[in-house]
């Protein structure tokens, strides 16, 4: 469904350049979820909006390959791209709450969104899709006669989804579509989506700084750091037996774990990702880096069954 091969992308912001990611490479098979974690600047976002070609004017795809449904996706032209976004494929987006225009109610700005991509609908079976959308996201009908700033955060992030699921799309991606919500709802949320999409058999990437959400939700997880794919196996295998410190970390710092433990953090910063790095890209964070670590870069190796970039591999913190 999804096939990212050595994926390079950088932003140029004045004489700089922003290596954003930096040769990543990962598969989403056909109904599998897959899941991007990392913290905030990772590059996470960057990649999703690569996959679907809406990178802000100052990216560059620098290298790379993707192939998605079918498409080859870096070299279709716009106007081809416009006629299968949001159709055979479409993303809930990260900072989608503001999304919706304040002065309109939410029912004409769905069923106009709608109109746009089936311009052969009639009124009635606009209104009947979108009565069953907001079945599918557990809304009530009412919230198509209000304006957005009357809905909640959580009841807005379920028309997001619900937008993103207008026209039937066979691959999605869900960009921190839970995080600006409180806990309960986001934990609603979660379950939501899981039923939505086993029973629309969707496929998709679900991408979050949160390894707890992209565990509840995907088969597999891709542990992006500073741009860098760090490990990548299947969520069972993140989760029980980390390979890469970097995940080791992010493992540790999941509340069920730091009730027995003191609260772990994972001190330090993200590199200057305006510098090309010669080393692992963790070594500055890492407990257990040694000299080799500051002079190679590591290449992504297969361990174990799964893919990790680490020269002391396995080696536990
Ligand atoms: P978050 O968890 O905060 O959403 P992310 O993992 O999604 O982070 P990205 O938004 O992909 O990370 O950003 C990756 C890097 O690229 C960061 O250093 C960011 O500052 C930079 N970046 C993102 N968008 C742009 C842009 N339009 N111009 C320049 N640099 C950018
Ligand atoms: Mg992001």
């Amino acid at each position: 469904m999804l096939n990212v091969q050595d994926l390079t992308v950088h932003y140029k912001i004045s004489k700089k350049v922003i290596h954003a990611v930096e040769n990543v490479s990962f598969k989403v098979e056909d109904g599998e979820f897959v899941g991007i974690v990392g913290e905030s600047g990772s590059g996470k976002s960057t990649l999703a909006h690569t996959i679907i070609r809406l990178l802000p004017i100052n990216a560059i795809v620098v290298d790379g390959r993707i192939e998605l449904l079918g498409y080859d996706v870096l070299s279709l032209g716009e106007e081809d791209m416009r006629k299968i976004r949001w159709k055979e494929f479409s993303m809930v987006f990260q900072k989608s709450l503001n999304a919706l225009s304040p002065v309109h109610k939410v029912g004409n700005q769905l069923a106009d969104a709608m109109k746009a991509h089936n311009p052969n609908l009639t009124e009635e079976e606009i209104i009947d899709r979108l009565k069953q959308l907001l079945r599918m996201v557990n809304l009530p009908e009412r919230v198509l006669k209000a304006y957005p700033h009357q809905l909640s955060g959580g009841m807005m992030q379920r028309i997001m989804i619900a937008l993103a699921l207008l026209n039937h799309p066979k691959f999605i991606i869900f960009d921190e579509a839970t995080t600006a919500l409180d806990v309960v709802t986001q934990g609603q949320i979660i379950e939501e989506i899981k039923s939505l999409v086993k029973s629309l058999s969707l496929t998709g990437l679900v991408i979050s700084h949160d390894l707890g959400v992209v565990s509840e939700l995907c088969d597999e997880i891709v542990v992006m750091y500073a741009g860098r794919l760090v490990e990548h196996g299947t969520t069972e295998q993140i989760l029980q037996q980390p390979l890469h410190p970097y995940t080791q970390g992010l493992v540790r710092s999941l509340p069920d774990f730091a009730r027995e433990r003191r609260l772990f953090g994972i001190p330090g910063n993200l590199p200057d990702l305006s510098e090309s790095i010669h080393r692992c890209v963790f070594a500055p964070r890492c407990p257990i880096a040694n000299e080799e670590c500051f002079t190679t870069v590591p290449s992504t190796e297969e361990v174990d069954g799964r893919r990790v970039a680490c020269l002391k591999v396995g080696a536990r913190v």
